[in-house]
């Protein structure tokens, strides 16, 4: 192991901050050359036992995944010039690992033989998947190619994983570049106190240090917290115009220009496609996912968008006759649809953010998280105090089970913090359980999870105070890090998330945000941070009660996201223009039409640079196993209580415990008892009509 780079010289926690950029070129180099030649020797041993194969492979896949994470960790959280360099100069050699990886015939060769031989189906069920899914991936990777098609292939994927960083980074850029100062009372009308504090606080981050609450200047940026608040609240019209256009044009033109990289990106992964044998690139990303095929998704998609549709248009009703009845003469506008909507809130539900923010403070809201999580699986989590991280903002937490041995971590690292952190939340593993891979004088190693989320920080002395958003997407990022850290898989190749589809992975983060919506469970979790008084009863309601507020418009949206995404991924590019498909199919779909100006695919960054290309749809999907799957709580509250820590315990065992080991259609079996019916998910949002709900 190399003694002086921090990236590689750790074997419980990595010593975060004496990491730099300078780190992660020789890291790469040195894991990468260690990896190559492991790999090579494998393929002259040529084994033919499971273990003689599987234990080096994974070993050898492990070294560069790990220290690729951790790159990329620091990429996501400590973005810099030089971090940014590091990582693109990177990026090739790991791509170029992988496809050797993937793509070498021994060792595909030896995997279908092990699959071949009789004595496959006396394998345990994790190792059977295992190699089953290394078979298909090797053939998604390219290795039944022809040499010439082989390197096509390679060309192609290593140009899509520097054009999804640079999408990456424009998006950062163009969010970055924008900010709206407003110097005089008049342009912070309808500004509530936090989000004139939040302002003032952006003013001094970008230079104007005396910046107050009070007096301002105030500086509105494209950051999702700060786009929200004045979206939702200022009264000035041409102003919330001026951010919103901003807003949807960002990454849209000049230097950061995303649209020709959309270009590229699509052409490219039809390349992809066609290279491997198939029509379009929804189909290879289908490959992967539980989903059986387009239609199937489809069919799902189009039940909900009926659903919806109505509500939907009675949602747009509804926020005109505000508007009317509050002197707006002109028609509802994409500016003012967040604007009227929070006063729609307000109105039916009472529930203005300023007044609810200061009932989750994190502190209590991480405290009943935990206490939750500890009650339903039968888990304990600590802070752990002497680990080395990367901000002083972050902590470390250990989890033991009942019998109090150690068994996961996880950093959590709750703030947003633009000048060098991606936007939105996310969960990324350090490491993943693992036999084989154990440090010296350990038999397992432990799985640990990142946790990222990017709320505001405490302003003024108070501590982080959350909007209700804010607890469900905490709650949902735990999710995906249960899953992670309570496995009980040992092969790291199915360990935890480790191969979940994609489109069942949301299963337990979605499952987690629906305690935020279980009475019992709010009622706990909402004190104040001051008095610690619990949320009044009627307040908590309506809390509740917004679970289905505009849930008509906000399926819709996420249907049209879905659809488009599916579009653009079985057209064939070069028939394609795709802000236009993307404007069609909104306009299709949406009862208030996109802006023509939109570009809101230049920052969608879940399709052009995260993992969802041809899997957006993932989320309907996947909500639709996670209400079902919560509703076995819900029928137990009402007909049996004490079934609860029996579920509880079968979801730990099922979900949690078995993670990428079974396909996920048996898994939600083994806990359901049946197959997922979506109706729960029409259900859980109010959608399905009268004569449908019974
Ligand atoms: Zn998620």
């Amino acid at each position: 192991m190399h003694e002086s780079n921090p990236l590689l010289s750790w074997e419980l926690y990595p010593d975060f901050p004496s990491m730099t950029a300078s780190h992660v070129v020789p890291a790469m180099q040195e894991v990468i050359a260690r990896s190559r030649a492991e790999l090579e020797a494998l393929e002259q041993a040529a084994p033919r036992t499971w273990h003689g194969l599987l234990v080096p492979l994974e070993r050898l896949t492990d070294r560069v995944s790990k220290a690729w994470g951790l790159a990329t960790h620091l990429h996501n959280v400590k973005n810099s010039p030089a971090m940014r360099q590091a990582y693109a100069q990177t990026q090739p050699l790991v791509v170029e690992f992988y496809n050797r990886l993937g793509q070498s015939r021994p060792v595909y060769d030896a995997l279908v033989a092990l699959r071949d031989n009789p004595e496959f189906g006396s394998l345990s069920q994790a190792l059977q998947r295992a190699i089953t899914l290394l078979i298909r991936d090797a053939a998604l990777q390219g290795v039944g190619l022809s040499p010439e098609n082989r390197d096509r292939f390679n060309a192609v994927s290593q140009e899509l994983a520097e054009l999804s960083t640079r999408f990456t980074n424009n998006v950062l850029d163009a969010t970055q570049a924008y900010a709206l100062t407003l110097t005089t009372k008049d342009q912070i009308t309808g500004l509530p106190e936090d989000s004139l504090r939040l302002a003032a606080s952006m003013a001094r981050a970008r230079g104007q240090e005396n910046a107050t609450a009070e007096d301002g200047p105030w500086c509105v940026t494209l950051d999702l917290p700060s786009f929200l608040s004045f979206m939702q609240h200022s009264s000035r019209r041409d102003l919330r115009e001026e951010v919103y256009r901003a807003y949807i044009t960002r990454a849209a033109s000049g230097e950061s220009d995303n649209l020709p990289l959309i270009r590229r990106i699509l052409e490219l992964r039809r390349k992809l496609a066609s290279l491997l044998g198939f029509d379009n690139f929804a189909d290879v990303s289908l490959e992967r996912k539980m989903a059986p095929g387009v239609d199937g998704i489809e069919t799902l998609l189009r039940t909900i968008q009926e659903a919806a549709t109505d509500p939907a248009l009675n949602d747009l009703i509804d926020l005109g006759e505000l508007a009317r009845t509050q002197g707006q003469t002109e028609d509802i506008q994409p500016w003012d649809v967040m604007y009227w909507a929070e006063r729609l809130r307000e109105q039916r539900f009472g529930l203005r953010d300023d007044l609810i923010r200061p009932y989750f403070p994190l502190p209590a809201i991480l405290q009943g998280l935990f206490e939750l999580i500890e009650e339903l699986f039968e888990v304990r989590i600590e802070i752990q105090a002497d680990v080395p991280v990367w901000h002083p903002d972050v902590s470390y937490y250990r989890v033991r089970n009942r019998e109090a041995v150690e068994i996961a971590g996880f950093y959590l690292d709750p703030y947003a913090r633009s000048e060098e952190k991606r936007g939105g939340a996310w969960m990324d593993e350090l490491c993943g359980r693992s036999t084989v891979c154990a440090p010296p004088g350990q038999t397992v190693r432990l799985p640990v999870a990142y946790v990222n989320c990017n709320q505001r920080p405490g302003l003024d002395n108070a501590p982080s105070l959350m909007s209700f958003q804010e607890v469900t997407t905490l709650f949902h990022e735990f999710g995906h890090a249960l899953q992670h850290m309570l496995t009980t898989v040992e092969h790291g190749f199915v360990a935890g998330i480790s191969n979940v589809e994609w489109d069942a992975v949301e299963l337990a983060s979605q499952f987690m945000e629906n305690w935020c919506y279980h009475p019992e469970t709010l009622s706990g979790l909402a004190r104040h941070y001051q008095t610690g008084e619990p949320m009044d009863a009627a307040l908590l309601d309506k809390l509740l009660e917004t679970r289905t507020f505009r849930a008509g418009s906000n399926a819709l949206r996420q249907v049209c996201f879905a659809l488009t995404d599916l579009a653009l991924h079985t057209a064939d590019p070069d028939q394609l223009d795709p802000i236009e498909m993307a404007q069609r199919i909104a306009r299709e779909i949406l009862p208030l039409p996109p802006l023509p100006e939109d570009r809101f695919l230049c920052a969608f960054s879940h399709i052009f640079a995260g993992g969802y290309a041809a899997g957006y749809y993932s989320y309907k999907w996947a909500e639709v196993l996670s209400a079902d799957a919560f509703g076995a709580f819900e029928e137990a509250e009402t007909h049996d209580p004490a079934r609860r820590r029996v579920l509880g315990l079968r979801f730990r065992d099922t979900v949690l415990a078995l993670g990428g080991s079974r396909h996920p259609m048996e898994v939600f079996r083994l806990f359901r008892g049946r197959e997922p019916d979506p109706h729960a998910l029409l259900r859980q949002e109010g959608l399905l009509s009268a004569n449908k709900d019974n």
